[in-house]
């Protein structure tokens, strides 16, 4: 194995590991970890060019600094790519290379899943370090979708709470496009608070699901967008807040569990000056990190867990009171209190 560490500015770490016996090409990014070691997915992506893989591995590791500290989780931002194809390159000798190339790192970094590795995946890589998470072990982590959804409900009420002057969401209209783990997870707990529900779902089923079980109205996932609704939550892929979008959203509050919901990050302020209040994406949906968070700590169990996603109402209650106060757009205010929460500790060190 060879490791060659890449002079990146602004980037605590970045190591490109190779392991040509093995097919191993992989770069892990630790971003920050002023507040602990770094914790983030691994992508595994057949990228076109090793610059893409650096791009979007540094880019990714940053996400997830401002992701765990306004998750509440004493860790820091990382993230690593593993450059394959995952339908055609993944073998065991390459994840125990990749659990390896982690212990060379000393426990500064853990990985977890992301896009192309699985749990199994992971449970190779686990053989080797103990430096991964995310690896469900009797009821302990796992599935995270169902206490995202508790999350993205409890940002939906604060949010509600905020634009709507409402204690409840009792009546309170809101279009859902995906109605997949998450998604459905979140129609019932939405049905179960007396919300009405509008959702989309590219899978007919689906949505169906959704209608016999909720009463949903079923629309087109372009309908859904421009739904007269006062809610409308991204579900499904990232992207759903683009230039031609926006113009066309009905709905005062935008909160969902989608990842990347902003197209470009121009968004952020567009939708402020459309007066429609923005729940930013990695506040809202931060259970997945919260419950890697608490598996690393030893400290996961199901209260615990529903004791901290339950505290994602009041955080975004603070983003948007200071988004309002200072006529900001509640993005930037959110990558603003991560990085004063990163300060903070950095002082107390
Ligand atoms: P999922 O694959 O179970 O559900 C996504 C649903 O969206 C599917 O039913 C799919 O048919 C539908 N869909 C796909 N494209 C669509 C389109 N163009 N229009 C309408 N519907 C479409 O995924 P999930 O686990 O429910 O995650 C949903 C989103 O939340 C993703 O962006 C994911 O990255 C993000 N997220 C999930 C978690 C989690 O705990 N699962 C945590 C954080 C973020």
């Amino acid at each position: 194995m060879k490791a060659r560490e890449l002079p990146v500015e602004g980037w605590s770490k970045v190591v490109h590991f190779t392991d040509e016996a093995v097919g191993l090409n992989a770069i892990v990014s630790v971003h920050d970890a002023t507040l602990g070691p770094a914790v983030g997915g691994c992508r595994i992506f057949p990228y076109a060019t090793f610059e893409a893989a650096l791009e979007d591995v540094k880019r990714l590791s940053r996400g997830m600094t401002y992701k765990n500290a306004l998750g509440g989780i004493p860790f820091g931002g990382g993230k690593s790519v593993i450059i394959a194809d995952p339908k055609e390159d993944k073998t065991p000798a390459m994840f125990r290379a990749f659990g390896a190339a982690l212990n060379s790192l000393n426990g500064l970094y853990y990985t977890a899943e992301d896009s192309g590795i699985t749990e199994a995946d992971l449970g190779i890589v686990r053989e080797v370090t103990e430096y991964v998470a995310g690896i469900e072990n009797k009821g302990v982590g796992g599935n995270p979708s169902p206490f995202t959804a508790r999350g993205v409900w409890r940002g939906i009420e604060a949010a509600v709470r905020h634009k709507m002057v409402r204690e409840s969401l009792n009546g309170v209209r809101v279009s859902i496009l995906g109605v997949g783990a998450v998604g459905m997870s979140l129609a019932e707990l939405l049905r179960s608070s007396g919300a009405e529900l509008t959702v989309a779902d590219v899978n007919s089923e689906a949505a169906a699901e959704a209608a016999r079980r909720f009463g949903a109205n079923v629309v087109t996932p372009d309908e859904a967008v421009a739904a007269d609704v006062d809610v409308f939550s991204p579900c499904a892929l990232g992207g759903a807040i683009n230039k031609a979008t926006i113009g066309r959203i009905r709905a005062k509050i935008v909160a969902g569990a989608a990842n990347n919901q902003l197209a470009e990050p121009s968004m952020d302020e567009a939708l402020r000056a459309a007066g429609i209040l923005y729940a930013p994406d990695y506040v809202i949906n931060a259970a997945g990190v919260i419950s890697v968070g608490l598996e690393i700590l030893k400290q996961w169990t199901a209260d615990e867990m529903n004791r901290r996603i339950d505290a994602i109402g009041p955080r975004l209650e603070r983003i948007f009171d200071r988004a309002a106060s200072t006529g900001r757009p509640t993005g930037e205010i959110a990558d603003e209190m991560a990085m004063e929460v990163i300060a903070k500790a950095a002082e107390a060190a």
